[in-house]
């Protein structure tokens, strides 16, 4: 029997871990295994490690190590970096301002602090998915304390011009916060050179482990810690370290190279061109300039989402529609909506997101398994 083809096209979701990024941890759960708190020398020989890998994440964005807090994923980096800052900077103000087509993680957090009395201004966006610079200067009030936008969308790849947020920002002195999850190592971020007070990354997007993420806060910048007990990460998050979790990570970032960017950027035009070429009726959703680098996202008309994507799934091809965190819910996804696209984009939107380990002949692969499975679809669809 043949071994299926299988073509992985859903990274925006997860990565497969890389197997230098597996080497580099399994060391950390079977010999070096102790605890850096410990004052033997097991605890010694971690605490060195850890140390640099801590310098490598800081490194990545010209940051002090000391700014730079572990925890587990992005979705604690983001509750931690607005709840942290709302509760530290009540007194100075109550409102927060956001946009409507950030992560959940992001969206839930502001929201359950609107139940706490804070105020929330969730910014619109343009049909391409930038926010208006114009808008969020109107919307800084004398109460605003936070602003919190993504660099990169995790649906429709639109990157923010974080420069001139944080000028804005700066000028109005209220701190700008990001979630840099999507565009962690594919779009640069340099600290010294963006004024940002706090930005959110994680392991699990970019072939390093589940369940790993940093928060970067500004020396300076004052956070009520959610986690307490114990004195790690400086008294801001409390837990044993997760050690092979974050070697992991600061080999992942290690492993990212700009030629990588290039190129995923390369095959992901090929795929995005491909597919409007070939398939009649289809819509790129997102911009076509400033857009993430593995990220196409294409709207079908006349057929079902859900369907497309159970028939490339028999084809051996995993792609998202919409999210994977509203793919249960089978509404049209919160960013879709913000983008205001026609009725027929929403129906059959689906997201294809590329990794340095996608190949040609698996974007080739895919144009021609869209092209027939959009086109038997259709042949039933009662939609047309
Ligand atoms: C995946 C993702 C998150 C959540 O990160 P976890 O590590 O899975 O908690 C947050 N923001 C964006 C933009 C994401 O894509």
């Amino acid at each position: 029997m043949s071994e299926r083809k299988r073509i992985y096209l859903d990274n925006s979701a997860t990565t497969m871990v890389a197997k230098e990024v597996v080497e580099k941890m399994l060391p950390y759960y079977t010999e070096r295994y102790g605890n850096p708190s410990s004052l033997h020398s097991f605890g010694g020989e971690v605490k060195e490690d850890f140390k640099k890998a801590r310098e490598i994440l800081a490194e990545s964005i010209n940051a002090a190590p000391a700014e730079i807090i572990m925890t587990s994923g992005g979705s604690e980096s983001n509750n931690l970096a607005i709840k942290g800052v709302a509760y530290s900077y009540k007194k100075k103000g109550n409102h927060i301002i956001t946009s409507k087509i950030e992560h959940p993680s992001v969206l839930r957090t502001c929201e359950a602090l609107e139940k706490e009395g804070f105020k929330v201004t969730y910014l619109g966006v343009d049909k391409e998915g930038f926010v208006s610079l114009e808008e969020l200067e109107k919307a800084i009030g004398k109460n605003t304390i936070l602003v919190s936008i993504m660099h990169a969308n995790n649906e429709v790849g639109t990157i923010q011009d974080l420069d001139s947020i944080g000028e804005l920002c700066r000028k109005r002195k209220v701190l700008l916060h990001s979630d840099t999850v999507q565009s962690y190592t594919k779009v640069p971020l340099d600290v010294k050179k963006t004024s940002i007070d706090l930005i959110s990354m994680n392991s699990h997007k970019i072939h390093g482990p589940k369940g790993v993420g940093a928060l970067y806060v500004r020396q300076g910048v004052k956070l009520k810690r959610l986690i307490d007990g114990g004195g790690q990460e400086r008294r801001m998050r409390a837990g044993t370290e997760n050690v092979p979790g974050v070697i992991g990570f600061a080999k992942a970032v290690e492993l990212a190279r700009p030629e990588h960017i290039t190129e995923m950027a390369r095959l992901r035009d090929k795929l995005i061109e491909g597919i409007l070429r070939e398939v009649p009726k289809t819509r790129l959703n997102g911009p076509k300039e400033n857009r993430l680098c593995n990220n196409a996202n294409i709207s079908f008309s006349y057929i079902e989402g859900e369907a497309l994507l159970a028939k490339l799934d028999m084809d051996g091809i995993a792609v998202s529609s919409g999210s994977a965190c509203s793919a249960l819910t089978l509404e049209p996804s919160h960013v879709l909506m913000a983008l205001r696209l026609p009725r027929e984009a929403l129906a059959a939107p689906l997201r294809f997101s590329l990794s340095r380990y996608t190949s040609e002949s698996e974007v080739d692969y895919t144009i021609e398994r869209v092209k027939k499975a959009v086109s038997e679809l259709r042949r039933i669809s009662p939609l047309k």
